[in-house]
């Protein structure tokens, strides 16, 4: 049997998609046929990730770079119309854009601006792990039911583990932001499921990505997370790109409102291995 490319001809957007896990998502997407525009804060990081689809994947289909920040809806907005002015509809979403804050921390300590910027209030427009999540949930939407053929796509909001798991080495704004992304997620997969559209979150474990090596960068800090990962390393982002073109491909087609843990077994986890 020959081998069938599993996003042969589908559009997809990457926001973040210019480092880490979106970076390595535009790679696979584009390795299995996938048009992909890759979004990001970062327009040489956006532009690098065209190139090395190009590099790697010479037969791959044409992906652009858009410069996008997910804090401004104005962007947003832009972003999913570029990519359906330019390959005509808009199949997959992945909504991955995200940050953590060095000053993100438990109850007493976690200062209102560090919260608001994470959540992105109107005070604050840098950051957004969740506003930024609906707005593209919203355009990619709207973007979906006009597609030639009838209303059809997958949406891939990145959540993370800890909005499942507590933790003793708190982040309480990025926690709260990431348990709403798994909330809304469900929520829009019910409304939504009899157009066509499935949304799922994924909740990755934690990656050997600059975001989190650059929060624990100290060995102390980093062995403070590993004793718990029953596989006891971090993961890869390509790991993740695996489970996101699961959920992106007709692969998952009965699967929607579902938190996709690629997190090494984390949550599965009460003593781990010595
Ligand atoms: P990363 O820092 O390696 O890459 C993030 C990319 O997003 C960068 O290219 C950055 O320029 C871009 N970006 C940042 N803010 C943006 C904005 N406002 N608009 C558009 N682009 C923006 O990060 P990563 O580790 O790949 O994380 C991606 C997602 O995965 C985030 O939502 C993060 O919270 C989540 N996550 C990461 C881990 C981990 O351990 N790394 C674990 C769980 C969840």
């Amino acid at each position: 049997m020959p081998a069938t490319l599993r996003l042969e001809n589908k559009v997809a957007i990457v926001t973040g998609g210019g480092n880490g896990i979106g970076l390595e998502t535009s790679l696979v997407f584009a390795s299995e046929g996938a048009h992909v525009v890759a979004a990001d804060i970062n327009e040489d990081a956006a532009k690098r990730a065209v190139e090395l689809i190009q590099q790697q994947f010479p037969d791959a289909p044409k992906a652009i770079a858009v410069k996008c920040d997910v804090s401004k809806e104005a962007d947003i907005k832009q972003m999913v119309a570029t990519a359906v002015e330019t390959f005509g509809r808009l199949d997959v979403m992945f909504n991955n854009a995200g940050i953590m804050h060095p000053q993100d921390d438990n109850a007493l300590n976690t200062e209102e601006r560090i919260w608001d910027l994470t959540m992105n209030t109107d005070r604050s427009r840098l950051y957004s792990n969740l506003k930024g999540v609906w707005w593209g949930c919203k355009y990619a939407i709207e973007a979906m039911r006009k597609n030639p053929g009838g209303s059809k796509g997958s949406i891939i909001n990145t959540a993370s583990f800890v909005a499942i798991l507590g933790a003793a080495t708190p982040q309480l704004a990025y926690t709260a932001s990431k348990g709403a992304v798994l909330a809304m997620t469900r929520e829009l997969a019910v409304v939504h499921a009899r157009e066509g559209i499935r949304i799922n979150s994924l909740c990755p474990g934690p990656l050997e990505t600059k975001l989190l090596m650059d929060f624990l960068d100290t060995p102390e800090k980093k062995n403070r997370r590993l004793v718990h990962v029953p596989m006891g390393r971090f993961g890869k982002a390509v790991e993740q790109a695996k489970g996101v073109l699961f959920l992106a491909s007709d692969d998952s087609s009965f699967v929607t409102g579902t938190d996709f843990k690629v997190d090494g077994g984390i949550c599965a986890a009460y003593v781990t291995p010595e």
